[in-house]
């Protein structure tokens, strides 16, 4: 059995295109667009290439995109100043604080001051909490999560009833992408269970998955005899595990390696996301489209 695969990068120029329609038909009923700031602080390579990345995906959807560069040298009461100025923007109806922050700056702080409606990326508690009440209360669920939950609606995979194991709980992605497959909703309906470094029997678990979602960013983790067949395998994980030189480029580029054996995993499962083009490319994606519902919240079509 060979696994269909499933490609953020097709995922993601569908719901893209979705995306630039709406903003143009909100633009000539409402006469407005999405105004999205990405704060970026420091130089740090990986944070420098990842908001190029937003920055550009906003233009390209015609968002209003203010970018703000700053240095480490900032202070934590500068930053929540500037915070504070784009929460008062009426313009302004995304707000994304690149983290990670310098250390003498309390990332927890300023995540806390960005105003919930205006909280994008869905870290703030109280879009937590709006998470785990679901799912009429969801707002902004984290984009990485909301990634994985798409490409597996968009898929028709049967999540209804389906066993569901996710291998991390971290607040990013296992525990938001856990209580999304636990709702009581369409596309979700799950029983769900989450497993880590203290699970006593990883194996276990795994094997009993129809959905089986792995991140936990050690490579290779799962076994290709820990997999279902059939099953849909949507592997997270993002590890650097050597360097090549690219054929297009002729430049130096890292070897990606997921959380699963691919190549054996392919095989067995039902579906599989390859890495990297699983669901990397989900994640920007559903930045923007947080970005556009925070703006139709605000006009209150949605
Ligand atoms: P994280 O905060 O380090 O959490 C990893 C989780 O995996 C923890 O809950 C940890 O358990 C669990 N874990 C680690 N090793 C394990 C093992 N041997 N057995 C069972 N559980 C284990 O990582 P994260 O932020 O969730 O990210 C996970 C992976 O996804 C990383 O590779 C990251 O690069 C990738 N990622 C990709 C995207 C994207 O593609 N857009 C976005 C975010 C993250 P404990 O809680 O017990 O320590």
């Amino acid at each position: 059995m060979t696994a269909i695969l499933l490609k953020g990068k097709e995922i993601r120029e569908e719901i893209l295109a979705e995306l630039k329609s709406e903003v143009e038909q909100i633009k000539k009923e409402h006469g407005i667009v999405p105004g999205l700031v990405t704060v970026l602080v420091g130089e740090d390579p990986a944070s420098v290439s990842y908001v190029t990345s937003k920055i550009q995906t906003a233009q390209n959807l015609g968002f209003k995109e203010v970018q703000v560069n700053k240095p480490e040298t900032i202070t934590g009461e500068e930053l929540l100043e500037l915070v504070h100025g784009y929460n008062r923007d009426e313009t302004i109806h995304g707000i994304l604080v690149q983290l990670p922050l310098p250390k003498h700056i309390d990332d927890k702080k300023i995540i806390n001051a960005i105003d919930p409606d205006k909280d994008v990326d869905g870290f703030h508690p109280v879009n937590v909490g709006r998470l785990v009440i679901g799912p009429s209360e969801v707002k902004f669920p984290p984009a990485t999560p909301a990634g994985i939950f798409e490409m597996i609606r968009r898929s028709g995979i049967k999540t209804e009833g389906a066993e569901a194991v996710v291998v991390g709980r971290s607040n990013l992605v296992g525990k938001p992408i856990a209580n999304m497959l636990l709702q009581k909703a369409e596309g979700a309906n799950c029983t769900v269970t989450v497993v880590h470094t203290r699970t006593k029997d990883l194996a276990f678990h795994c094997k009993r998955a129809d959905i089986l979602i792995v991140a936990a960013g050690v490579p290779q983790l799962v076994k290709p005899e820990w997999i279902k067949p059939g099953a849909c395998v949507i592997d997270v994980g993002v590890n650097r595990v050597g360097e090549k030189i690219s054929e297009k480029s002729g430049r130096k580029i890292a070897i990606l390696k997921g959380d699963v054996d691919f190549d054996m995993a392919k095989e067995i499962a039902g579906w599989i996301t390859p890495v990297p083009g699983g669901v990397g490319p989900m994640t920007i994606t559903m930045l923007m489209k947080n970005t556009v519902n925070a703006l139709k919240y605000k006009l209150g079509i949605i």
